[in-house]
């Protein structure tokens, strides 16, 4: 009942990195049984392409997730990553610098959400498991996964929180895609879907540990750097700011915000300027970095590398287990039929 997704792109000119994969495309791995049922089917196949394959089973792997409603401009970030990532991968094979984000490139643009109705909620994961070297020598395997939905009604609400919740479990670091800054509803959806989860990992977790690693607040069009300055500084100081909890707070304000803390290992938070108009308009964005406004490239300069380099990949624990790609599709499994039903 999935989709796969079969459009091809249509750009004509794909980096280099980009080109010698022709055949790699964003797969989706969660769907909806239907538009109006809060049960969803899981893409087994796809997933076993993805990470059962005999270069990356056994490896540990990192999961990278973005998550948030559509169009605010996942699928243009993880293009990036990619770009990021397999530049990083071929660098540290042939062992040589590498040169990312130069502006005679142009992003492929992948459609992530190719085959399926744009407004579709669901989970699509990077057709391939990408290997990079960490300093201690060892490969592990990153997979990139775009996860979309939409809290606008009762009947949207319920699927989106268990494609959330779902996605928060199996990833190493989930970046909350969210625009303009970080509005209560966004903390009290966020809570939500990690309470979700949370009581799902409970059964075999134990009750000590943070149940996940990783949160990533990622503000697109912020518009007040005059208060906070653009990217991780201004973003820590404004999260500090969001997530405070005081004593004349009202509880549930508070409850929000000690949920979201106790659930995570570590929160961040990065502030993005808009990326210009030749972006936002996308008739006339044909994927070249150089027409991307200067300072947003700028950000996407220090975010991509802070969060992707070797140092910084986590690979992903369950229960304070550090788990391989096989072992990611056997949990991912597991929870999906946590919540189906
Ligand atoms: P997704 O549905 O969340 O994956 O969104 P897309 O990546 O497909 O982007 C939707 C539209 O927003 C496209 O026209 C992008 O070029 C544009 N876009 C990408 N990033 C940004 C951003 O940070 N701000 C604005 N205003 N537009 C963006």
């Amino acid at each position: 009942a999935t989709s796969e997704g079969t459009e091809t792109e249509s750009s004509s000119v794909a980096p280099a990195s980009m080109a010698t994969r022709p055949n790699i495309r964003p797969l989706q791995v969660l769907a909806l049984a239907s538009s109006s049922s809060t049960r969803f089917v899981l893409n087994e196949e796809a997933l076993k392409r993805i990470l059962c394959d005999s270069k990356v089973a056994n490896r540990k792997v990192v999961v990278i997730s973005v998550a948030g409603a559509f169009r605010k401009g996942k699928s243009f970030l993880l293009n990036f990553f990619l770009e990021y990532l397999y530049s990083l991968s071929e660098a540290q094979e042939e062992n040589c610098e590498h040169d990312w984000l130069s502006d005679e490139k142009q992003l492929r643009g992948f459609h992530w959400k190719a085959g399926a109705h744009r407004d579709t909620s669901g989970m699509w994961m990077w057709g391939e498991p990408i290997l990079i070297r960490r300093d201690d020598g060892e490969k592990v395997a990153v997979v990139l996964v775009d996860t979309q939905g939409t809290f606008d009604n009762a009947s949207t609400y319920r699927q989106c929180t268990t494609i959330f919740a779902l996605s928060t479990m199996i990833s190493s670091v989930q970046i909350y895609n969210i625009v303009d800054t970080i509005q209560e509803d966004s903390l009290q959806n966020l809570s939500l879907f990690v309470e979700y989860g949370r009581l799902a990992t409970k059964e075999s977790g134990d009750s000590y540990r943070k149940p996940f690693q990783t949160l990533v607040f990622l503000i697109r069009d912020f518009k007040s750097p005059d208060d906070y300055p653009y990217g991780k500084e201004g973003g820590t100081a404004l999260l500090n700011d969001v997530l405070k909890v005081t004593k004349d707070q009202e509880p549930e304000l508070r409850d929000v915000r000690e949920q979201i803390k106790n659930c995570f290992d570590k929160i961040l938070c990065y502030l993005l300027p808009h990326p210009g108009f030749k972006v936002s308009e996308r008739i006339s964005f044909k994927g070249h970095v150089r027409d991307i406004r200067p300072a947003f490239k700028n950000e996407l300069e220090k975010l991509v590398p802070d969060l992707l380099n070797p140092t910084a990949l986590e690979p992903k624990e369950i229960n304070g287990k550090i788990i391989t790609c096989k072992k990611l599709l056997e949990y991912f499994r597991e929870y999906a039929r946590t919540f189906d039903g």
